[in-house]
């Protein structure tokens, strides 16, 4: 896999280092390369070009976000790849594409939210780099996966899927179906905000899961985000919103018990709290009145990206057994009818973190 001249390419010599696979990500194929004698340690990662089609605007954006930081927010700490011995933010070798990024010293990840502490840190770091990168000219970004939060194409797509499906598949789901159409109105608010210019365009992170963001490996305390691969334009909603859809609920979207899934109100106090401190002061009307949305917009469009793909046979999510997809379908819907019945309650909530960052 990792080879000596994809590390000499970063001008490193591989018999310094001792090499190993690291972290509990999905995507990229991660190293820690760590030197023999001494504390310095790197990150090598093989990008994931199934994901990512392409690579160099994935580098591009980070760079652009890089040097805009530099001369805005001298000191804030943003993950940038250190370039190669020809002055590349990546290297090709064999069609693969790898980049090499400093290691954070005394951090660690956490898989899920343990406590509200942790909620809190997590939210406070992605709101930290969505203010400061509020105000950066945002025509030279582009996606790195194109449509990736566009519900009203999930939302078609989810539609086609039902008359092509096959018999057995639709029938068992019908249920569940119906039900996710009968929350349709979540993808018709998205058609609306999202040509209204005061929903702004930002430069998102569009990963907010808790893993990606490094703590302090005692104190537990944020030190920075990692993960920038999806950084690019989009809405304040992925964001916030896949914060409330993984850190609220005390189980994954794996769980098939569909009785432990509900919204535990002091996490999404805490990501709430952390998220607006930071990136509250920042926020359009439209974007503060659509802050319980989030949450909706991305459990919805969870939900029926999973349903979808079972209905489609399971074309997209890897899968380890035939209803995989339709269990995760209904663990999103629950959630989803969990954090509806909740609203007031966590709009309350809401008005209070507003209130107290105002
Ligand atoms: P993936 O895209 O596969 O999720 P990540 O970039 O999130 O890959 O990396 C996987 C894990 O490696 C992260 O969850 C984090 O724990 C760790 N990690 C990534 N970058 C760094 C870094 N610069 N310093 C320390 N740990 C890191
Ligand atoms: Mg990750
Ligand atoms: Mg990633």
């Amino acid at each position: 896999m990792v080879n000596n001249a994809i590390i000499a390419a970063f001008g490193l010599d591989a018999a310094n280092f001792e090499i190993k696979r690291f972290g509990s990500g999905h995507i990229n194929n991660t190293f820690l390369l760590s030197a023999i004698g001494d504390d310095k340690k790197y990150v090598l990662q093989k990008i994931n070009t199934n994901v990512f089609k392409e690579p160099a605007v994935i580098a591009t954006n980070q760079r652009l976000a890089a040097e805009y930081l530099a001369v805005h927010h001298p000191g804030y700490l943003f993950i940038t790849p250190i370039q190669t011995v020809n002055r590349e933010d990546l290297f090709v070798w064999e069609g693969d594409y790898w980049r090499l990024i400093p290691f954070i010293n005394d951090s660690t990840s956490v898989d899920q939210a343990d406590n509200t502490k942790q909620a809190y840190e997590a939210a406070k770091q992605f709101g930290k780099m969505a203010r400061y990168l509020d105000g950066i000219d945002m025509r030279p970004f582009k996606p790195t996966i194109p449509n990736f939060h566009n519900l009203t194409l999930r939302y078609s797509a989810f539609q086609e899927a039902i008359p092509q499906a096959k018999e057995d598949r639709k029938a068992a789901a019908q249920d569940t179906i119906e039900e996710f159409l009968r929350h349709s109105n979540i993808a018709i608010t998205y058609e609306q905000l999202k040509t209204d210019p005061a929903f702004k365009d930002r430069l998102m992170h569009h990963d907010t899961k808790i893993n990606n963001v490094l703590l302090h490996k005692t104190t537990f305390e944020g030190l920075c985000v990692c993960d920038l691969d999806t950084l690019m334009p989009g809405k304040l909603i992925s964001d916030l919103g896949d914060m409330v859809r993984t850190y609220v609920c005390p189980v994954s979207e794996e769980e098939r018990d569909l009785t432990l899934i509900h919204v535990r109100n002091e996490y999404f106090e805490a990501l709430m709290k952390g998220y607006l401190e930071e990136v509250g002061a920042t926020l359009t009307e439209v974007e503060r009145k659509h802050l319980f949305y989030a949450g909706k917009f991305m459990i919805y469009m969870q939900g029926i990206r999973f349903l979808t793909d079972y209905l489609n046979g399971d074309v997209y999510y890897p899968i380890k057994y035939p209803t995989h997809n339709f269990d995760r379908a209904k663990n999103q819907l629950t959630l989803l009818q969990q954090l509806i019945k909740k609203e007031p309650e966590l709009q309350a909530i809401i008005d209070q973190c507003l209130a107290q960052k105002a």
